[in-house]
């Protein structure tokens, strides 16, 4: 379960990584002002009945952040944690994310507060088509498309997308994407993000002179992104020496066997109990030796409270937000190299866009055509960030905010104020 316990507004710390970035481009107070505030937020009751007959009310979000360059893109999150500060500070984060990929869309993120584990799939379908329903005004291939996040799953959105398509009575695979290969999803979304963090992070590895044959890795999450990610580092001939999930972490020197683990995860739906490895904290996993850390559970795990304590080269952000600004400043000190959250876990977004493409054409890839042009966006990028950081003296995270501001910036400048 993701921590609830969030002291300091994410939206407030992700608004300070930006106003580093908006300094060195020199923005203007009024583009900023702009660029700082939602285009819009809706928040709306989602009555639905359990299956014991009792009725309950859950809250439902959707933030569009930005629309300059297209389309509002964004997953929706089913947690006890949602709230309007985390989904708004998540739609601003994919904003930057689908601008520095360069993929034609805005930026958006939706959620509900709800705890799915503890629904039924009947209970988790009618909550669903309720969030769709409410929001069928709004969203739409060419308004905002809706994704999966953490606690949604492609059969919620294969129920979204139906949901929306009896409403408008159209057939339209492209209101959601993430969905499964049988109503219209891409071949290579389920395994996108984890590959673009294994990729980014090969990348830099090389850059860093770092081979990753028995370099050190430690994970922190195991979910779609984690498990995925962890198995490719595997496969690249990494040895992982750490994994966690909610119920506690994994340690072992000499490297886990990450195939047992996979498989152990999928039959217990968590690693709570698994014995391949030594038991240690979630904290303990984050300060394990290694030359690479790679969280990818959830936000603000990393912060001055334990920065100074990584050991890792390299941190990659398989999660959106896992770094306070007080960490990363404390990373850039000690020569900490992060690749962010905006490049590390775009993989996913950048295929997202390949399903859209797909749908709105009615002719679906090869598996290897997907993962050629996700590796070809990923490096086009990239290069264009280190080349941003090197010019500006400027670590990747800044970098990459300038380019992504700057793409955005220049798409409104293009399309001018409609006031
Ligand atoms: P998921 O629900 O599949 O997995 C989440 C994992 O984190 C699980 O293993 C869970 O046990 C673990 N976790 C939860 N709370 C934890 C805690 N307190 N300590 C340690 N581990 C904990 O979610 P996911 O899709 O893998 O997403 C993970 C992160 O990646 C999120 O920040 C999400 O926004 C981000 N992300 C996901 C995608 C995607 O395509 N799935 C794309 C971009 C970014």
């Amino acid at each position: 379960m993701l921590s609830t316990a969030r002291e300091v507004s994410v939206f407030g710390d992700a608004i300070a990584y930006f106003n580093e970035a908006a300094e060195l481009l020199d923005l203007d107070a009024g583009t900023r002002r702009i660029l700082t505030k939602p285009s819009r937020q809706i928040i709306f009751s989602i009555p639905f009945q359990r299956d014991s007959g009792e009725l309950e009310v859950y809250t439902g979000y959707r933030v569009q952040y930005s629309f300059a360059r297209g389309p509002a893109k964004g997953g929706v999150r089913f947690h006890p944690g949602v709230t309007l500060d985390e989904v708004t500070a998540l739609a601003f984060w994919m904003t930057w994310k689908c601008a520095v990929v360069d993929l034609p869309f805005g930026g958006g993120k939706g959620g509900v507060t709800c705890d799915p584990i503890k629904l039924s799939p009947g209970e988790l379908e009618r909550v669903t088509r309720r969030y769709a329903a409410e929001l069928v005004e709004v969203v739409g291939p060419d308004k905002d498309v809706p994704a999966p996040d953490v606690g949604t799953t492609p059969q919620i959105m294969a129920w979204f997308m139906d949901t929306y398509s009896m409403h408008i009575r159209q057939h339209t695979p492209g209101v959601v994407t993430g969905k499964p290969l049988e109503v219209g999803g891409s071949r290579g979304r389920v395994e996108a993000t984890g590959r673009g963090v294994s990729l980014t992070t090969l990348a830099q590895m090389k850059e860093m002179g770092m081979t990753p044959k028995g370099a050190r890795v430690a994970v922190q999450g195991f979910g779609n992104v984690g498990s995925i990610a962890t198995q490719m580092f595997a496969d690249h001939g990494c040895t992982i020496v750490g994994i966690s999930d909610v119920t506690g972490g994994y340690y072992n020197e000499k490297g886990l066997d990450v195939g047992g683990a996979i498989a152990y995860a999928q039959e217990h739906h968590s690693l709570d109990g698994y014995r391949g490895g030594e038991r240690i904290t979630n904290a303990q996993l984050l300060e394990l030796p290694c030359d690479v850390l790679v969280p990818a559970a959830l936000e603000k795990v990393l912060t001055a409270d334990n920065a100074a304590h990584v050991q890792a080269k390299l941190v990659v952000e398989g999660a959106n937000g896992p770094t306070t600004p007080e960490a990363d400043r404390i990373f850039n000190e000690r020569g900490i190299v992060v690749i962010p959250d905006i490049l590390a876990n775009a993989g996913g977004v950048t295929v997202s866009y390949f399903e859209w493409a797909q749908d709105r054409n009615g002719y679906f890839w090869k598996e290897s055509e997907v993962n050629d042009r996700l590796a070809d966006v990923l490096h086009t990028n990239f290069t264009e960030i280190r080349q941003v950081s090197s010019l500006r003296s400027v670590p990747l995270r800044t970098a990459a905010y300038m380019l992504a501001i700057d793409r955005v910036v220049k798409a409104m400048k293009m399309r001018g104020m409609y006031a």
